[in-house]
């Protein structure tokens, strides 16, 4: 069967603020506390894993998201790096919990 993806509708209706909510509106990296509109809301296992689990979704502040040694994030790193949001030795913080 074809892969389906939720309409980006779905996703921010309801999808971000049921993880949102579950993670009491904090980066649960870091701690930090992110708006609904800020948050980022990562899929832990990413890749040919990848689902819209609730299991496999958790939220993340921007910094923490963009820090993930993720493949798929690196785009992210140069916008980031522009804004402040990252230091230049960004390299050594890199994090990665689940092996995908
Ligand atoms: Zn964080």
């Amino acid at each position: 069967m074809p892969k389906k993806r939720l309409p980006t509708e779905t996703w921010y209706k309801n999808i971000r603020p049921i993880i949102w909510k579950r993670d009491k509106g904090k980066c649960v990296r870091c701690s930090v506390e992110v708006s609904l509109k800020e948050c980022h809301i990562d899929h832990i296992r990413s890749g040919v894993f990848a689902n819209n689990k609730l299991s496999n979704l958790r939220t993340l502040c921007y910094k923490c998201h963009v820090l993930r040694a993720d493949i798929k994030h690196r785009g992210m790193v140069q916008r980031a790096l522009k804004k402040g949001v990252i230091p230049p030795n960004w390299r050594e913080l890199i994090w990665e919990d689940v092996k995908s």
